[in-house]
């Protein structure tokens, strides 16, 4: 169904001042969270670095956002802006023809989201410290930050969402499961169409800042709903519709980069499962006091986990099977799939128990977000309490089972694809969802 058909909805996208002004106050939090982190107290959780960032904005994204709106998050974010203002030189008009800055092509040997699977991996390893640490909150935002803007000048388009960013990596793998998309109406239209003012810019619009031509989209992995395209399209052929959801999964990516994205945030979901919602100290200890022997050895783990252990057995199980012997690159890239589904659903069973024991501290944190004993609103002396305790386990039991089941008929469909049977691929997520109720529960 397209959304776009409305005209109201097509005009309220199609301008810019809504946009610019959930730019505008997005970046004004983006920079009050690194400021807090650097002036507020170091107490983790009366931060608003901690408790707006790792809290309040992971369960938006993570609960809502990815699943329903997929990239609905990058069409907001504030990293990109003021990068993507330097290199156009203006706030609203559309990038000059001719590059204000460097303008550099990214490498084609960076032009996969490995980089993104690095950056994620290294985020991750050292997350316990980012996540209750409110200085090292800041420096990591303010990193991302000035990596987005330094790479705007070297480089065209934003290469530093399409190729670098930790959380865009997994938004772009997950949000090929949600109900929404942005396609063209009609291929005839781009094929006659004289410029391509989508990809190549136009008086109306930049070209695509996420170096895709729009008239061949085929998933959301890559586009991140920045709306220019449809400024930019002189034919009206772009339109925004809803759909069933993990539709782009009926036709699977044979890429091993987006395959081991799937591993990593799966592996990493079980991994936090056990260090930071388990009742293992000694885990928990290695975790957090980051370059001590402890913490190598933790880190020797989840690599291996992620990189080898999780891979490795997926390999196992789908070639020892008759159909799935000689299996090669690309069928394991195909058969990885089911993952999708899988590893969002684990994301949402650990956010939950996350989120709603933690919850408490935002109110409180709205309240005197420096930690610095103000009470703006009265809630500055709230308690901690976890939130909806009794519905925790059920919601988590309903979500990893779920997930299951989604990803069990993803793999009816994509596993023939793979030219294997998706009995193997079945059974491992099975397994692995068994592990992660035993983690979490
Ligand atoms: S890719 Fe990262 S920096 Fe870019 S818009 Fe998405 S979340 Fe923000
Ligand atoms: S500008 Fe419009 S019609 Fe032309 S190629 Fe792009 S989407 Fe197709
Ligand atoms: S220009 Fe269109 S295709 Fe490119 S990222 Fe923006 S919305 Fe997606």
């Amino acid at each position: 169904m397209e959304l776009t058909r409305s005209p109201r909805v097509k005009a309220l996208l199609k301008s810019r001042y809504p946009q610019l002004v959930l730019f505008v106050l997005m970046l004004a939090g983006f920079v009050f969270a690194i400021l807090a982190g650097f002036i507020g107290t170091p107490v983790g959780s009366h931060n608003f670095s901690i408790v707006f960032v790792w809290i309040a904005w992971w369960a938006i994204l993570i609960l809502v956002a990815v699943p329903f709106f997929g990239r609905g998050w990058c069409a907001v974010c504030p990293i990109p802006v003021a990068g993507d203002w330097l290199q156009r030189g203006a706030v609203l008009n559309p990038a000059p023809k001719t590059p204000k800055w460097l303008g550099l092509r990214v490498p084609a040997k960076f032009r996969n989201m490995w980089m993104q699977n690095i950056s994620f991996t290294l985020v991750a390893l050292f997350s316990s410290v980012i996540l209750t640490t409110p200085v090292v909150t800041s420096v990591v935002l303010a990193a991302m930050l000035f990596l987005a803007i330094g790479l705007s000048m070297v480089f065209e388009r934003r290469a530093f969402c399409r190729y670098l960013c930790p959380v865009g990596g997994f938004i772009g793998l997950y949000a090929q499961t949600a109900p929404i998309e942005l396609r063209i109406k009609d291929k005839n239209v781009c094929a006659k169409c004289v410029g391509k003012p989508c990809y190549n810019g136009s008086d109306l619009g930049s070209g695509c800042p996420w170096d895709v031509f729009p008239g061949g989209l085929t998933k959301n992995t890559y586009c991140g709903l920045c709306l220019e395209c449809l400024r930019t399209c002189p034919h009206d052929n772009i339109a925004i519709n809803a759909r069933p959801f993990s539709a782009d999964l009926a036709r699977p990516s044979a890429k091993l980069d987006e395959a081991f994205k799937a591993f990593i945030m799966l592996g990493a979901a079980l991994i936090y499962a056990y260090v930071l919602m388990g009742s293992s100290g000694a885990a928990k200890l290695a975790a957090y006091n980051v370059f001590t022997p402890a913490w190598f050895v933790y880190a020797a783990i989840f690599l291996t986990v992620i990189f080898i252990l999780l891979p490795g057995l997926y390999w196992l199980v789908i070639s020892i099977t008759p159909r799935g012997r000689g299996v090669g690159v690309r069928e394991f890239a195909i058969a990885s799939t089911p993952l999708i589904p899988l590893g969002l659903m684990f994301w949402v069973a650990f956010s939950l128990s996350f989120v709603l024991t933690n919850a408490t501290y935002i109110l409180a944190a709205l309240s005197d977000p420096l930690g610095l004993g103000w009470n703006l609103f009265g809630t500055a002396a709230l308690a901690w309490q976890p939130l909806l305790s009794a519905f925790i386990a059920p919601a988590q039991s309903l979500a990893l089972v779920g997930g299951l089941a989604w990803a069990a008929r993803t793999a009816q469909k994509t596993a023939p694809q793979a030219g294997i049977s998706s009995a193997p691929v079945i059974s491992y997520c099975l397994a692995v969802t068994l592990l992660m109720i035993w983690l979490l529960l």
